[in-house]
Formats: C-alpha cells, sequence, structure tokens
C-alpha cells in the first residue's frame, strides 16, 4: 500500500469549483423564481443544444435511459419488432429496446473501435428489422455514413445513443444530429454532467419532435386533454440551469480530454496492449472520439487493476459481460447471439482515469504503473 493522494476515474468536485460562482447563481435564481418544472432554464437549455448540435429540436427528459426509451415509442417501435444493437454497451442501451416489447438483436463489433460493426449489421437485418442503435461508445462516433446508407437502403431508423458522445462530430455533423433521432444523457460523469440525473432527444424530424414532446408529458398535447399513455419524463429546472453553465465549455472539456488520451497513448505506447484510437479510421469516417473513457486492452487486466489499485489509483472494467450473455437479455433472443469479438474485448478491457481537469502528474503515476506491471 502506499499513502499516495488518491486518483479517482472522475473529479467531479474540480469541475464544479472552477465554475462555482456561475452555478451557485445559476441555482439560487431557480430558487429565487421557484418555477421548478418546465421553467425558462429548460426551453433556453433545450434551444442553446439545438444550436450547438445543429439540429433542429431538442427536447428534455428526465434521464439518457428514458431519451432511448421516449424515441422507441415515437417511432412506434413494439412487440414483433427487432432491433439491432451492439452487444458493448451500458444497459440502458437495452433495457429501452425490452420497455417497448422488442426483441433486441446483438450485432458484433469492431475489435478496434469497439463500436457496431456495419457490415455485420446488414446481414442480420430480417423482415422484422425496424431500426438500428449504434453507440458512440467510449465517445467514438460510429461509422455513421455506412449505417446510414444500410438504414436507407433497408427503411430502417436510426436511433443514436450519444450517452458517451456529448460534442463529438463525425465529417462536420454533431452525433444525435445525424440518425432519426439523438438520445442523450447529462448523467454526473458523462461529458457533459448535471448534478442528478438528465437526458436530452434530438432530431431534425417536425413530427417526431411533437410526438416525443407530448409522450414525455404525460400524452398530452394540451394540460388534462390526454391522447396517448405517455410517462412523467421531463429535465429538471435545476438540473438545466446548471447545464447551462457547463455548456459553454463542453468544447474545452472533450478538448483536454483528448490532450489526457494522446498523453496516455504516448506513454503507454511501447507496451504489449491494444491502445484506443485518437482518430477513427478514415475508412469509417476519421471523427475524433471526445474520450468519455479511456478503454485500452491486456491479457494482464486483473493483474493491471490490483497493481492500479494498490498505488491508490481508480480503474474501471467497462463492461466485463457483454449485453448478449445477460440474464436479464438472453430469454429475449429466441436465436441467440454470436458475438465472438465483443466477448474477447470484455475479458480484456480496462477503463483509466480521464477527465477534463485530470493533472499531468496523475498521467504520470497511472503510466508508471502500468509500465512497472508490464514494462
Ligand atoms: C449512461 C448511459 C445511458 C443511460 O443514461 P442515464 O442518463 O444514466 O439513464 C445509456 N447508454 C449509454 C451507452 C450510457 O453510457
Amino acid at each position: 500500500m502506499t499513502t499516495a493522494t488518491p486518483i479517482p476515474m472522475v473529479d467531479l468536485r474540480e469541475q464544479y469549483l472552477t465554475l462555482k460562482q456561475d452555478i451557485d447563481a445559476a441555482v439560487a435564481d431557480v430558487l429565487s423564481k421557484t418555477q421548478f418544472i418546465m421553467g425558462p432554464n429548460v426551453r433556453s437549455f433545450e434551444s442553446e443544444v439545438a444550436q450547438y448540435l445543429g439540429v433542429k429540436h431538442a427536447i428534455g427528459c428526465a434521464n439518457g435511459t428514458d431519451a432511448l426509451h421516449l424515441a422507441l415509442r415515437a417511432l412506434d417501435i413494439g412487440p414483433g419488432d427487432e432491433v439491432i444493437t451492439t452487444p458493448f454497451t451500458f444497459i440502458a442501451t437495452a433495457e429501452a429496446i425490452a420497455y417497448v416489447g422488442a426483441t433486441p438483436v446483438f450485432v458484433d463489433i469492431d475489435p478496434v473501435t469497439y463500436n457496431l460493426d456495419a457490415a455485420l449489421t446488414e446481414q442480420a437485418i430480417t423482415p422484422n428489422t425496424r431500426a438500428i442503435i449504434p453507440v458512440h461508445i467510449f465517445g467514438l462516433p460510429c461509422d455513421m455514413t455506412a449505417i446510414q446508407s444500410v438504414s436507407e437502403k433497408h427503411n430502417l431508423f436510426v436511433v443514436e445513443d450519444c450517452a458517451q458522445s456529448f460534442g463529438s462530430d463525425v465529417g462536420g455533423n454533431k452525433t444525435g444530429a445525424i440518425g432519426d433521432v439523438g438520445c442523450h444523457s447529462f448523467f454526473p460523469s458523462k461529458n457533459l454532467g448535471c448534478f442528478g440525473d438528465g437526458g436530452m432527444l434530438t432530431t431534425n424530424n417536425d413530427e417526431l419532435a411533437q410526438k416525443l414532446r407530448v409522450l414525455g408529458a404525460h400524452g398530452s398535447t394540451k394540460q388534462y386533454h390526454h391522447t396517448v399513455i405517455g410517462y412523467n419524463s421531463r429535465l429538471d429546472e435545476m438540473q438545466a440551469a446548471i447545464l447551462r453553465q457547463k455548456l459553454p465549455h463542453i468544447d474545452n472539456y472533450n478538448q483536454r480530454r483528448l490532450q489526457v488520451a494522446t498523453a496516455y497513448c504516448e506513454k503507454l505506447s511501447a507496451l504489449d496492449i491494444q491502445l484506443p484510437l485518437l482518430k477513427a479510421p478514415e475508412s469509417q469516417g476519421g471523427a475524433i472520439p471526445v474520450f468519455h473513457q479511456f478503454t485500452f486492452l491486456s491479457d494482464k487486466r486483473d493483474e493491471l487493476k490490483q497493481a492500479l489499485s494498490d498505488q491508490q489509483i481508480a480503474s474501471a472494467v467497462y463492461y466485463p459481460i457483454p449485453l448478449h450473455q445477460q440474464t436479464a437479455l438472453t430469454e429475449r433472443m429466441p436465436q441467440g447471439a454470436s458475438c465472438p469479438h465483443a466477448e474477447s474485448v470484455a475479458k480484456r478491457c480496462l477503463s483509466l482515469p480521464i477527465y477534463p481537469e485530470m493533472p499531468d502528474q496523475h498521467i504520470d503515476r497511472v503510466c508508471n504503473t502500468i509500465k512497472a506491471v508490464l514494462g
């Protein structure tokens, strides 16, 4: 053991302190106005996000999981329908498919980008397929040109899971502004995080935007007039006020994440590990990732995790069990799934601390600890 300062996965307090005056004033203003539900900050934040992402509509909701659920409901996806997605993601992606009674179809990932393999996606399409949910995992945008072309050819909807990719862009378009609808999360540790739960839906489709608003507001177009069974899924006014203070800094935050990732890659380049890409392959859009996580692969993953922990350094396994092997989902997958790449990545992946305020000395300590094991 060591008495060295602990290095966390993220340091939310540091980020708060840099904006403390602005955030405290914004929160105090909400408290004094007491318009806690659907207040002016929610509306303003929605237009600011729409403008930032270059998309026509942005609709706040309670969290990223609800965003995915509402998107599938608004697209009328339900029992008997199949939705293709990646097995290498957080459970919420597949939960949304299960909530609407549809069948998740897991397609294997590209072992280098960790994202849905677009070619395999096309092979998994059946007459029941209605939608594809690409997840821009760890902040690296998927090959959206290939996914859009598959979806157009087969007349499928594309629901982007942008929970880990806020602010990233592919060829001049931001993730969440490419598919039919984008689903965003403002969970505290996400690239743009609030101080509780929060989410957002983005779309260029007027009709879909209207449906999403109605579904998130108890299915009402007019107060106490309910046309469909909806949900109580709103972005909180207090969270919107906090997010409005952070949004102007998101490009700086993402830039700094990229710098940390670049430093990791340089310092770890000589080791026998598979480092994450600092840029998507040109053939897959060449996007620059926003490094929600810095995740590498090693056969000595567990040994490394222990060595880091001995030095008070946090690390995490995102994700240890691919979704096609999760008990909660296997019964919903009549035909099973073969995803050898996802299984292999899940056994070897390790995510290192990364956050915009991470000091350079921390990066050095993490790398030296890894080198001591593998060097
Ligand atoms: C965080 C996350 C979600 C869910 O977002 P919440 O706001 O926590 O509900 C969905 N998909 C992915 C890939 C995530 O990382």
